[in-house]
């Protein structure tokens, strides 16, 4: 299989139960299959940290155009997608198979955002709550104009 970024051929790497493809000496990516990137991101620190610093060339050779899936004998370009609504890392994924591609620095940079669902989970209750208490005293403010008029309704100055 050749790397979708710089076509070199990608090396196959078992990370315990997952299975990756790794860009070794090309540009430092992993290509995850179907449900691997589910599985790596449930894995075992030191598992996914062996990913972190795969050995690449630095001016590894861009190919040009849109990158293709690897895996779907090169027919699908890849498309962007965000890792996860409050993890701001871009992945590749393919439409076809729903492999992912990473390139090198993504892994570290979703673990340093958010290690695991746990924190992602509470990073997003935060945003959650912060949105529906502003939210929350948008809609008091408006309640109490609306009172306030009624009030001046009800209680008005019988007109003379
Ligand atoms: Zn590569
Ligand atoms: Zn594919």
């Amino acid at each position: 299989m050749l790397c979708p970024m710089c076509s070199s051929t990608l090396t196959p790497r078992e990370l315990g139960s997952v299975h990756v493809d790794v860009c070794d000496g090309g540009c430092g990516g992993v290509w995850l299959d179907g449900r691997e990137l589910r599985l790596l991101d449930e894995a075992h620190e030191g598992d996914a940290a062996s990913l972190m610093d795969i050995p690449r060339t630095a001016h590894h050779e861009r190919r040009p155009g849109r990158p293709l899936c690897p895996r779907c004998t090169q027919k699908y370009p890849l498309r962007t997608r965000r890792f996860h609504p409050i993890v701001h890392v871009d992945i590749e994924e393919c439409p076809g198979c729903g492999g992912h591609w990473l390139d090198f620095g993504e892994l570290h940079r979703i673990r340093a955002e958010a290690p695991d669902d746990a924190t992602r989970e509470a990073k997003a209750r935060k945003v959650f709550d912060e949105m529906y208490a502003t939210d929350l005293s948008a809609r008091r403010q408006e309640h109490q104009t609306q009172l306030e008029r009624m009030r001046r309704w009800l209680f008005r100055a019988p007109t003379a």
